[in-house]
């Protein structure tokens, strides 16, 4: 997709944090951030307008989401650690980005993929 993305250190803390309390529930955020012609940068962190605590990421209610450009992406965990989108999760990609944080839910576990699932080098600032 070719634009650099960026995301604050506060939101990938807060990832990590939230990652961590619903373990070993998969937990699911909303990204809102600042899009331009060549980067993406992450500014925030969005809980979703509606209970998404223990739901697998396949059933995540895409028709519930704001229509609301500022979103820039999803992120969610996978308690199972493994640090890949699943054919699910890319049937339900929202946004530019994609963000998976992975257990144990290091600053380490934490990657960004494109549509197509490949994973997308990104820089905490
Ligand atoms: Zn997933």
């Amino acid at each position: 997709m070719g634009k650099a993305v960026f995301i604050a250190r506060d939101v990938v803390q807060g990832l990590v944090d939230y990652a961590r309390h619903l373990h070993p529930e998969e937990g699911i955020l909303l990204l809102r951030g600042k899009l331009s012609k060549d980067r993406i940068m992450v500014e925030e962190i969005v809980i979703p307008p509606f209970a998404s605590r223990g739901r697998a990421f396949s059933s995540f209610p895409l028709f519930t989401l704001p229509m609301d450009a500022s979103i820039v992406g999803v992120a969610h965990s996978h308690p199972s650690g493994h640090l890949k989108p699943s054919p699910e999760d890319l049937n339900n990609f929202y946004g530019r980005i994609m963000v998976i944080v992975g257990y144990p839910y290091r600053f380490e576990d934490v990657a960004v993929f494109n549509r197509d699932g490949e994973p997308v080098k990104f820089e905490i600032l």
